[in-house]
């Protein structure tokens, strides 16, 4: 079956079309600018070049139509007609508690998504204008919704209550939810595929660092822990979110700077992190790898500081798992950047493990980076996020 993966942003949409046969992806793309001047898609067919045009897009239909039209042109597209497409697999940000795991949707889980979009206003309404705008073209083809925040699910109320009068959950849901859990899941599979065992035998700690970043505590199977929030802004330092803070620091600066707590908040998301660490340099580790060798001291301490909280992490989830046997990982840094893993390894000898530098020259490739014998396996296992939306789609839709 072929199958259209959909991740759709309010401005933007993402598209993969996988073979689930091959599991090859067989053209991808995006579309952006939706709705705004000078939009444009940029489409890939597998093997040839990619290739960005304008094209109209006044809303996320028009996009829709024009990814069709893509992927059945003669020359770039890759299929005959729009019947080819079995299925298709939309990435949803946050399912609340009432999604445990990817569903096929019908009104009922979209008024559910929708329900959930006060958790993620930013997102949720988004991914749903991207199902409404699917199912007006492709009307009649399964589709499926696969949540970033179901497989955190499996946490205990010990680790997903905050420290608050009980009223805020029971009122409003305020807990800990969890977000990559789609990446989370894939790579702690994969981790444990790749050793030879079963997942339900190993405790594993997933450290998926992207520009956003997350670290979770897999036990036997299960999400016990993880480190995003009700929002993705707990947790680690990420390319311009702050992660963990006192929750104080919300107050004194609005009052300082005369903001209001959203405007506090969003400084917190899009102008802190590694970002705002760096004095304004990157959120990109490539660039500030290149400023910390070049001798710049506040990329350096921006990248210390993101390493220790890693570290620190991974301390914590072995605590939480009483011990682990797997540390994976993944994502645009975890799987590419060798002196951020190295840094890390600073941190991780008490657990009987460790980072080899020859092992660790290696990007985007899975590898086993502790040496032989060693207590706890320490390895790189890159994530496909469209890959995992792919195959729950197939197992949700049937291979017709
Ligand atoms: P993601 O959000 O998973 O796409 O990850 C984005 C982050 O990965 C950026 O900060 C990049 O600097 C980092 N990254 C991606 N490719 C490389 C690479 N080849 N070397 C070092 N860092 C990389």
């Amino acid at each position: 079956m072929k199958v259209l993966v959909i991740n759709c942003g309010s401005s933007s949409l993402k598209y993969q079309l996988i073979d689930s046969e091959s599991e090859a992806v067989l053209a991808k793309g995006l579309c952006e600018r939706i709705g705004i001047d000078g939009s444009s898609v940029t489409h890939q067919k597998a093997g040839g070049p990619k290739k960005q045009e304008d094209a109209d897009m006044s809303d996320h239909t028009d996009a829709v139509k024009i990814v069709i039209e893509k992927l059945t042109d003669p020359e770039d597209g890759v299929i005959d007609s729009l019947s080819e497409i079995g299925a298709v697999g939309h990435r949803i940000v946050h399912g609340g508690e009432r999604f445990q795991g990817s569903v096929l949707i019908d009104e009922d889980v979209m008024e559910a998504i929708s329900e959930c979009s006060a958790l993620a206003p930013l997102h949720n309404p988004a991914n749903l204008i991207g199902i409404r705008s699917c199912r007006k073209v492709m009307p009649g083809v399964p589709m499926a919704a696969v949540f970033d925040t179901a497989f955190h699910q499996t946490m205990p109320p010990k680790a997903y209550l905050y420290g608050l009068p009980l009223e805020y959950y029971e009122k409003y849901k305020v807990r800990r939810y969890g977000f990559h859990g789609t990446s989370h899941d894939f790579v702690s599979r994969r981790a444990a595929q790749i050793l030879g065992k079963s997942r339900d035998e190993l405790r594993i700690i997933v450290c998926h660092l992207g520009n956003g970043a997350s670290v979770s505590a897999v036990r036997y199977g299960k999400s016990v822990d993880t480190s995003m929030g009700l929002t993705p802004l707990e947790g680690l330092i990420m390319g311009t979110r702050s992660g963990d803070m006192d929750p104080a620091i919300v107050g004194f600066l609005a009052e300082k700077e005369g903001m209001s707590a959203s405007q506090v908040i969003d400084v917190c998301n899009k102008r802190s992190g590694v970002l705002g660490l760096s004095g304004g340099i990157s959120s990109d580790f490539r660039d500030l790898a290149e400023a910390a060798s070049g001798g710049d001291e506040t990329a350096k301490t921006a990248l210390e500081a993101y390493a220790y909280r890693v570290g620190k992490y991974i301390g914590a989830y072995a605590a939480a798992m009483n011990g682990v046997d797997v540390i994976a990982f993944t994502a645009g840094v975890g799987e590419n950047n060798a002196e951020v893993r190295q840094m890390i390894g600073q941190y991780i000898g008490f657990l009987g493990t460790s980072i080899d530098p020859e092992k660790n020259r290696i990007r985007g490739e899975e590898v086993i980076l502790s040496a032989e014998g060693e207590k706890v396996v320490t390895m790189v296992v890159p994530t496909d996020e469209e890959l995992a939306i792919a195959r729950e789609t197939v197992r949700l839709a049937g291979n017709r």
